[in-house]
């Protein structure tokens, strides 16, 4: 016999004898994790740890409407790299995103369909409006009469990156800012009425 196969009947033999070795010492799973760490414990709660899940990738939507959104995939790309945040996936099915970020010249014409897209995004779902335009119209607020003054008069708005148009950094300060919202939400405590409605 090989000294391999007498040391796997050693371990074997051992094994069988319960989860502890007949001389004394941990099962071998155990045994193979034993030593291997400094002291610690980790202490956290369910929300703590889905809400680090969520804010730690966050999948936005493949959309711009006008010029911010070439800031917006400027902020995608290489050098500003939205990766760093976890947020660089960029999905073509609203299906598979839990953001929307609003990037441009919101029209009468383009709200109906950017509502569309929202309520075909699953749940939890963010949205940033970001640019003047998205937040309330921005130069077009006088005498654009086909532009909407804020995309939240149609769907709701969490994050708002004011500029026209705002740069990547700006983006990614409100990306920053939607993780911290991310990371206070409550999910399973049950929400008070005010708070439901
Ligand atoms: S806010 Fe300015 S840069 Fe952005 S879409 Fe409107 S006009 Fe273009």
């Amino acid at each position: 016999m090989s000294i391999f196969m007498q040391e796997q009947n050693d371990i074997a033999c051992r094994v069988t004898k319960g989860n502890r070795f007949a001389d004394g010492k941990d099962s071998f799973l155990v045994g193979a994790l034993q030593g291997k760490f400094e002291e610690n414990v980790i202490v956290t709660s369910v929300d703590a740890l889905f809400n680090w899940a969520r804010l730690s990738s966050v999948w936005p939507m493949t959309f711009g409407l006008a010029c911010c959104a070439i800031e917006m995939m400027h902020a995608g790309a290489c050098r500003f790299d939205l990766d760093r945040f976890g947020a660089g996936v960029f999905r073509g099915s609203p299906r598979q995103c839990d953001l929307m970020i609003v990037a441009g010249t919101v029209t009468y014409k383009m709200a109906k369909r950017i509502k569309l897209l929202y309520d075909q995004m699953p749940e939890p779902k963010w949205v940033i409006a970001m640019g003047s335009c998205a937040i309330g119209g921005g130069p077009y607020y006088e005498y654009g009469y086909h532009v909407v003054k804020g995309v939240d008069l149609y769907i709701p708005v969490d994050i708002y990156v004011p500029g026209c148009p705002p740069r990547p950094e700006t983006l990614m300060a409100g990306l920053i800012e939607l993780q911290q919202k991310i990371r206070q939400d409550r999910i399973l405590r049950k929400k008070s009425a005010e708070t439901a409605a």
